[in-house]
């Protein structure tokens, strides 16, 4: 008998959950698209933040909501702005790993106030680390562990 209560078993519970298990699928968009386009697919994926991958593959950016309204608001057609030109762009970017705990990610979108994180792979290009982005985690996925853990300890 280790003589734990019922909550710290719930809490050591809540800070060994992985990113791996609350993730969601990551939606990229290239740093050559228009923010027109970048526009079209946060509307037809239903996401609210996007990731920007050079012509590799490679992390080089994030889109949020206000990023493309704030480009929407000006004079300029937004079929002939570069999303590069107004992205959060490397190494600004706030990344995560799949075995990182959700709880620091949770602290981390506090701090930083921001929405999600891409969840990216380190590669090493010729001694130069680039990222792959693999998944996405986000206030939402958050949420959701939080009220399943809920729901797991009272049925
Ligand atoms: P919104 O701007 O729609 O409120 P966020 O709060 O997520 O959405 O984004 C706030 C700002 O932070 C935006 O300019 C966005 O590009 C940037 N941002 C979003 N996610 C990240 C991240 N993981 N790392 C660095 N900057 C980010």
């Amino acid at each position: 008998f280790t003589g734990k209560t019922g909550s710290q078993l719930l809490t050591e519970r809540i800070k060994k959950l992985t990113v791996k298990a609350y993730q969601s699928i990551p939606v990229v968009v290239n740093e050559s698209a228009s923010v027109y386009d970048a526009i079209c697919t946060m509307f037809l994926e239903d996401v609210g933040t996007l990731f920007v991958v050079n012509s590799e593959s490679y992390l080089v950016g994030v889109l949020s909501r206000k990023d493309l309204l704030r480009a929407s608001m000006g004079k300029q057609d937004t079929e002939s702005i570069p999303v590069s030109i107004i992205m959060t762009r490397m190494p600004n970017i706030t990344t995560c790993k799949l075995d990182d705990y959700v709880v620091d990610i949770a602290n981390q979108l506090i701090n930083k106030q921001i929405d999600g994180l891409p969840i990216v792979k380190e590669v090493n290009v010729g001694g130069e680390t680039k990222y792959e982005v693999v998944g996405r985690i986000t206030k939402t996925n958050i949420t959701k562990a939080f009220v399943q853990i809920a729901l797991d300890e009272f049925y």
